[in-house]
């Protein structure tokens, strides 16, 4: 065991189971942005819905109708230049209309005042009280590697298994993935072990055979601006886990999934992984404040990747644990079954041992925080 594994630096740094391509309903585009939406109230009867809906069109805007659990809104795609003129506010259906600034509309809170929940194969992520973890390793190396590792992170209590088939590395002589071969591995190893997958899509033309080997598409921070990409898997409407580039600003980030949900895909996690900074303490710099405001802004669920975010295995726990008490919608864990031996990001990988104890930590700080005692403090 080489005891520097997962410390900082001491000196100068610098740091086949087929499945069928699953389009769902196919996703309609919106390809321009709605300035105009109607909240309908709450016991809108479908003659009074259909009013709006009517006006909407009269008004030369398309109705894009999305139904929340606490109200169900009416986005005008178009110019609503005309439709200004129809006094919506007064139609008996209508409790609200909401005139849109900002320059994303789908992805905000305007649009759906409820959080959203997106499914990965059977595990829900975001909506109150629930906290998921993602755990695997960087890349995928070995068949027998990942299955270990697999079967390790779901007996801690891992809700789903990552592993890279396409890695983007910095250096072009790195280590960049099985590909293929890499997919069909976490195929297998998600039937045999009942844990639903996620891994990182790189190109446009990896998207389909992506779609039918693994449940969840990562987009990695090189690849937030890749806007064919993010056209690409809105297109598919398969769940997306939406990483924060390393320069962007959370408006940018924002626009990004609004890239994903105007192709019809409303499947969107987002994944707060660190930026860039000045300081080589850390790989990056992770910014567990996007938290609090991408909730403030947005209804899509929120994870953090402490392990890119610091780049370090000994910061892991402390980073993940803040970023629950945070109020994360749950973490992303790189583990390899033996770190000395990764072929990428070897520094900040745990054991499964370490992960076990960061999983139990977890669930109780969930517990704690959900059970009403900070809340009902003086
Ligand atoms: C990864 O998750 O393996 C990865 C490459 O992450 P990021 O895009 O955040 O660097
Ligand atoms: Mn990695």
């Amino acid at each position: 065991m080489d005891p520097t594994r997962g410390r900082p630096p001491r000196t100068h740094p610098r740091p086949h189971r087929e499945r069928r391509f699953r389009g769902r309903v196919p996703p309609t585009a919106v390809t321009s942005c709605p300035k105009m939406l109607i909240v309908l109230r709450p016991g809108c009867s479908d003659a009074q819905r259909k009013d709006v809906v009517d006006a909407v069109r009269a008004a030369g805007c398309e109705p894009r109708e999305i139904a929340g659990k606490a109200r169900t809104v009416i986005a005008a795609v178009g110019d609503p230049e005309r439709l200004r003129e129809i006094p919506l506010e007064v139609y008996p259906g209508v409790a609200q209309v909401v005139r849109v600034t900002k320059p994303y509309t789908l992805v905000g809170k305007e649009f759906r005042s409820d959080p959203s929940v997106v499914r990965v194969g059977d595990v829900l992520i975001g909506g109150p009280g629930r906290f998921v973890t993602i755990a695997g390793p960087c890349a995928v190396e070995t068949y027998e590697g990942l299955l270990e590792t697999a079967k390790a992170v779901k007996a801690a209590g891992a809700d789903l298994l990552r592993g890279g088939a396409y890695k983007p590395r910095t250096s072009p002589y790195a280590f960049r993935g099985l590909g293929l071969e890499g997919l069909r591995m976490l195929r297998e190893v998600s039937r045999v072990v009942e844990i639903p997958t996620v891994s990182e899509v790189t190109d446009p033309r990896h998207v389909e055979a992506c779609v039918s080997s693994v449940d969840m598409l990562q987009i990695g921070t090189r690849n937030m601006s890749n806007f064919d990409l993010l056209v690409e898997v809105g297109k598919s409407g398969h769940p997306v886990l939406l990483k924060r580039g390393r320069d962007a600003t959370i408006e940018d980030w924002l626009l990004a999934a609004e890239y994903v949900l105007a192709q019809g895909n409303m499947n969107v996690v987002l994944c707060e992984r660190g930026i860039r900074s000045f300081d080589p303490a850390t790989r990056n710099l992770l910014d567990l404040s996007a938290v609090p405001v991408v909730k403030a802004r947005s209804h899509l669920p929120i994870l953090v990747d402490p392990s890119h975010g610091t780049g370090f295995a000994a910061y892991v726990p402390s980073m993940a644990k803040a970023a629950c008490a945070a109020g994360a919608d749950g973490v992303m864990i790189e583990v390899h079954s033996n770190p000395q031996e990764a072929r990428s990001d070897a520094a900040q990988a745990l054991t499964p041992e370490e992960f076990g104890d960061l999983a139990g930590d977890l669930r109780l700080l969930v517990k704690l925080l959900h059970s009403g005692a900070l809340e009902s403090r003086p």
